[in-house]
């Protein structure tokens, strides 16, 4: 594997080989070369240097997850499905605003609002849709910027491009609030030996639970079949198979799933991560009670903060049981078993010591 490149390198081995997930962190931190376009990354002219950060950043060009998790936790996982962590709950906001805005129980944004109050972040990059539904990055520096912004967009947008505006707009002590890719470019940033981007100024990765994200235009295509414009749509949800829409003026379709396939990035057909492993706390819906939200905790540092949120009143906090931990497995097996299937019909035999065999009979061989 090639470890220096610049984004011709990534355009040939990433972006037009399918495997680009539009995260933004290509193009965050050059943005004298690279724009975003039809949800890819396009260069605005030639770049001849090899400076190398997009392509080093890039999660999409390789990830190593074990020595992230060692860099980050300490230590490596002992639950493969949804990687290492020091606890799960179930948690809600306290307030009520909050939680009238939010996707579930409105967690992330009460999280947000309790260290912007605490003075422990001057900033929040999260994700704010237009009228017309589209997502874009968005940096949050009040209560109510967080608010505004809270709710599932189950597009995609290049969220990291927004890590990179808050650090050169000045803003030293950001959270981020990102999918699992956004998560890994992050991590990608902060840990790269060769760039300093000031990466450290990110002091809490907030991760969402994360299936899949739909292609905004084959979105939209498929809502107007239904009679449905975007900017009609006050709410989306997916629950129990179903893709679920809340009209501005009450109506509500539900679409199967499965019927949606067609709208799915391709990218995301090679993702292994739903749990957002590699953020200090994750967040997802799944296990929990309607208008409650499940939290994983990772972190030394996630741990203190969440524990004070609920000391001082601003979240509830329960210990999620272990069989609704187990729902949550269940979800996490599900998306890596039906995206390994496609990650594996694109590998290239891997070399280990002087062997070469395909991975998916490496077991085959090595083990007894
Ligand atoms: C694309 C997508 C797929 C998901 N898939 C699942 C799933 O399969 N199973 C599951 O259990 N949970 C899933 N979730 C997580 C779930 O929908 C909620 O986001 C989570 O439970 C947090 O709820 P909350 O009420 O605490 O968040 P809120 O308080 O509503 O805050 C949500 C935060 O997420 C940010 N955000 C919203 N959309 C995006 C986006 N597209 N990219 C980056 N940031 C964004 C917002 O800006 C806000 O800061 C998904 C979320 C998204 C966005
Ligand atoms: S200047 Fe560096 S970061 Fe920007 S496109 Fe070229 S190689 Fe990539
Ligand atoms: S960094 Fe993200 S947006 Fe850029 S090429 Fe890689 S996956 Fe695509
Ligand atoms: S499935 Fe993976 S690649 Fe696709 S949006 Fe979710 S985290 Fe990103």
């Amino acid at each position: 594997m090639k470890d220096r490149g610049n984004i011709t390198d990534l355009e040939a081995e990433v972006i037009y080989n399918g495997l680009c997930c539009y995260c933004g962190t290509c193009g965050a931190f050059c943005k004298e070369y690279i724009t975003y376009e039809n949800e890819l990354p396009v260069t605005k002219k030639k770049c001849y240097e090899i400076c190398g950060a997009c392509y080093d950043f890039c999660p999409r060009r390789s990830f190593a997850p074990f020595a992230v998790e060692r860099a980050v936790f300490g230590d490596i996982r002992s639950d493969n499905l949804l990687g290492y962590y020091r606890g799960i709950f179930t948690s809600r906001a306290t307030e009520d605003d909050i939680r009238d805005r939010s996707q579930d129980g409105g967690f992330v944004s009460a999280l947000l609002t309790f260290m912007l109050a605490r003075g422990d972040i001057d900033a929040a990059v999260v994700t704010k849709a237009t009228a017309d539904w589209e997502p874009e990055p968005f940096i949050a520096t009040s209560r109510a910027d967080i608010i505004a912004a809270a709710g599932s967009k189950y597009t995609q947008c290049p969220a990291v491009e927004g890590v990179g505006d808050a650090i050169e707009g000045g803003y030293r002590s950001i959270a981020f609030v990102g999918l699992p890719c956004h998560i890994q470019g992050m991590r990608k940033v902060q840990l790269s030996k060769q760039f300093n981007v000031h990466g450290d100024r990110v002091k809490i990765l907030i991760g969402l639970f994360c299936t899949e994200t739909f292609e905004t235009s084959r979105l939209r295509d498929k809502l107007m079949e239904q009679g449905v414009a975007l900017g009609d749509v006050e709410k989306f949800n997916i629950k129990k198979g179903s893709f679920i829409v809340h009209t501005r003026a009450g109506k509500v379709l539900k679409i199967p799933i499965k019927k949606m396939r067609d709208c799915v990035r391709e990218a995301c057909t090679y993702c292994y991560d739903f749990a957002a492993e590699f953020a200090d706390i994750s967040v997802g819906s799944i296990g929990s009670e309607p208008g409650w939200s499940t939290v994983i905790l990772r972190s030394e540092s996630s741990e203190e903060l969440v524990r004070s949120a609920r000391e001082e009143g601003v979240i509830e906090l329960k210990e999620l049981p272990e069989e609704r931990v187990e729902e949550v497995r269940k979800l996490a097996s599900y998306k890596k078993h039906e995206n390994l299937k496609n990650i594996l019909a694109r590998s290239e035999p891997v070399r280990v010591a002087n062997m070469e065999l395909e991975p998916e009979l490496l077991d085959k061989f090595l083990l007894l």
